[in-house]
């Protein structure tokens, strides 16, 4: 537990906050996020004003945020917020917390040069982030996000409510909810692909998140291989699938989407330069 001196201004707040939370990488941002939510500020306003002073409201629910993130509470989950693509989506312990890594998926599918009205499907949507970020950048793509958990879909049409951008949110077991004859012109997913045993899900974040979001089969294949199994009935002729996954399954996933018949099979790599998105080409005509 953090006590701060009372009256305790905004870099003193800062400081202190900094040092208690130093086992987290993020030492620095995390208390300054939780600051500026205790203010109803943006960050920016912690430096203009370090020498204003918190009231004891604002104090103790500052402190209260403190001793949860030092147990390991992911900051969006005390604040109900994550930025993604620019855009404030609501977050709770119900769906993965949306990554940045995460917008290179939601960039690779904008650089297809997919038609205007293209019809996008975003499999295993969470908080609805990608397909909320491509229907920000595409206003006229008709976007359908699913989940299979009815928490999730409920949360990614909250957040496509309050961003007023339309998309079809519907709960759905990847494809099985799906009428038969759905086509789209691209899949988009990020389904959960961590190996069970893997030590990071000891690690931070991912321990408030929900393992059915993090977790599969087959050393994190399965939901992929799922995916990239039936995606050809989905997919109009030359439609496109896009897939994230971990850094070390690229080529297990090449290999996959090749087996499965897709074509133009291609990795991207991540802001780390790991490969961490694969692309196919889906060319035939009759499914
Ligand atoms: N990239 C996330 C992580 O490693 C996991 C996301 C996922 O499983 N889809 O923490």
């Amino acid at each position: 537990m953090i006590t701060l001196q009372q009256p305790v201004s905004i870099a003193d707040a800062l400081a202190t906050a900094t040092r208690a939370l130093s086992h987290s990488e993020s030492a620095k941002l995390d208390a300054e996020v939780l600051l500026a939510f205790c203010l109803q500020r943006e960050r920016i306003y912690l430096y203009t004003w370090p020498e204003r002073q918190l009231n004891a409201e604002q104090t103790q629910q500052f402190e209260q945020l403190l001793a949860k993130r030092q147990q390991g509470t992911p900051v969006a989950h005390l604040v109900g917020e994550r930025e993604f693509w620019s855009l404030p989506l609501r977050v709770n312990d119900s769906t993965l917390i949306p990554r940045p890594d995460t917008e290179i998926l939601v960039e690779q599918t904008l650089a297809l040069g997919l038609a205007d009205d293209a019809q996008v499907l975003d499999l295993g949507t969470g908080t609805g982030a990608i397909a909320l970020a491509l229907k920000s950048s595409k206003p006229q793509w008709r976007i359908t996000a699913v989940d299979k958990s009815p928490a999730a879909v409920e949360l990614a049409r909250s957040n496509a409510s309050a961003l007023q951008l339309s998309i079809n949110c519907q709960i759905s077991d990847w494809f099985s909810g799906l009428p038969a004859n759905d086509k789209f012109d691209a899949i988009v997913s990020n389904p959960p692909y961590i190996d069970a045993g893997d030590p990071h899900l000891q690690q931070g974040d991912v321990r408030f998140e929900p393992r059915s979001a993090l977790v599969a089969d087959n050393q994190g294949l399965a939901d992929i291989e799922h995916i990239i199994s039936q995606a050809g009935r989905f997919l109009r002729a030359d439609g496109w699938l896009l897939v994230e996954h971990g850094w070390n399954q690229a080529a297990a996933v090449r290999g996959l989407m090749a087996s499965y018949k897709f074509e133009a099979v291609n990795s991207m790599r991540d802001y780390a330069n790991l490969e961490r998105i694969t692309v196919g080409q889906w060319r035939a005509t009759d499914g």
